[in-house]
């Protein structure tokens, strides 16, 4: 039996799912919603449900986005000779962030895991590979992070993408320290990590 009420303990459970919180902190923020008036709550809620509905993958380059046309594939915005590989649509915001990228993104969504065995397919490298010959893209960046699903995946992604004639792949390494991921770096770190890049 648990020394809370049912529906506290409940919340502290759902709490504890979040990245980085633990059982003590679940609680602190438990107790602290506890606290909330009634309208910031059902605020909250609304929030949730309508963030779940209105937020999607853009069908082209897979980033976040709302009702209307995808911002990153508006090839009036954006230069498309350069595509950027990245693992998910919070690297995207990062890059964006240091406005020194203006090419294409794409978001695998999944990084291949050696130990978990997380197999290609996650990837759906086909769709790329088509977009990058529909677009006529010239140059592709590697961006992901500095860890072992990042060099698994780099390394895939180069033998896959080097079936393409012409085209030039680099992967962003410079200033990155090992085991680094992208939305812990600050800006400056992060540009001169692009400007850095090599060539796979
Ligand atoms: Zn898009």
């Amino acid at each position: 039996m648990t020394k809370f009420p049912s529906h506290l303990s409940s919340l502290i459970a759902f709490l504890r799912k979040w990245p980085g919180v633990g059982s003590k902190t679940a609680e602190r923020y438990a107790f602290h919603l506890l606290a909330w008036e009634q309208d910031e709550l059902l605020q909250l809620a609304d929030l949730l449900v309508q963030m779940k509905k209105k937020i999607f993958p853009c069908h082209e380059c897979y980033a976040l986005m709302e009702e209307g046309d995808c911002r990153y594939c508006n090839l009036s915005m954006r230069d498309p000779r350069v595509l950027c590989i990245i693992a998910s649509s919070k690297d995207l915001f990062a890059l964006e962030e240091t406005h020194a990228f203006k090419g294409l993104y794409h978001v695998l969504g999944a990084l291949l895991s050696p130990l978990q065995s997380r197999n290609p397919h996650a990837l759906k490298i086909d769709q790329l590979k088509s977009r990058i010959e529909r677009l006529g893209v010239q140059e592709v960046i590697i961006a992901l992070d500095s860890t072992l699903e990042g060099d698994a995946t780099a390394l895939y992604l180069k033998k896959e993408l080097e079936t393409l004639p012409l085209l030039k792949v680099s992967r962003i390494a410079f200033g990155l320290p090992l085991n680094s991921t992208l939305d812990f770096i600050d800006g400056g770190t992060l540009i001169k990590a692009l400007i850095g890049r090599q060539s796979l």
